[in-house]
């Protein structure tokens, strides 16, 4: 599964589906209808995407940070995240700025004494802000950036 992976992506700005739900048949067809990449941990539905020609990645690591680090290598994907290009985690949709009068009644009464800046998600309403949480964000994009280094050195 990887539903976290996902997550990172979209917050990096990544166009990115996920479904649990979704057939090996169908998955096939949408990566192809929509020329998406497909990810996987699935070795055998990664042979079948290649041989039907869909591009596709075989996802080695089992942390995130490995994770993050194999598609930086292979894709140039940059480990870093600015809200302002960031996708909603949940959704997929492109986050917005709000004001902070908007969010009031939506996120406890420290975070708005807090924090100034704040985004939502206008699909699914989702409210985000560079709180308490953003420091574990930071040190597992900067243990990715480690191994990635190591991965250059190699
Ligand atoms: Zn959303």
């Amino acid at each position: 599964m990887l539903g976290k992976l996902t997550r990172w992506l979209r917050m990096m700005g990544h166009d990115t589906k996920y479904s649990t739900e979704l057939s090996d048949v169908e998955l096939l067809a949408i990566a192809k209808k929509e020329d998406r990449m497909l990810l996987t941990r699935d070795l055998a539905l990664y042979q079948r995407a290649t041989a039907k020609g869909i591009e596709a990645y075989y996802v080695e690591g089992n942390t995130e940070p490995e994770r993050l680090a194999e598609l930086s290598a292979r894709f140039s994907i940059e480990l870093f995240i600015d809200l302002t290009r960031s996708r909603c985690p949940k959704c997929n949709t492109n986050l917005a700025s709000v004001p902070k009068k908007d969010i009031a009644g939506k996120v406890k009464q420290n975070t708005l004494i807090y924090y100034n800046e704040f985004w939502n998600c206008p699909h699914c309403g989702a409210v985000y802000w560079q709180g308490a949480h953003w420091t574990k964000i930071r040190s597992t994009l900067q243990e990715a950036k480690e191994k990635l280094g190591k991965k250059k050195e190699v």
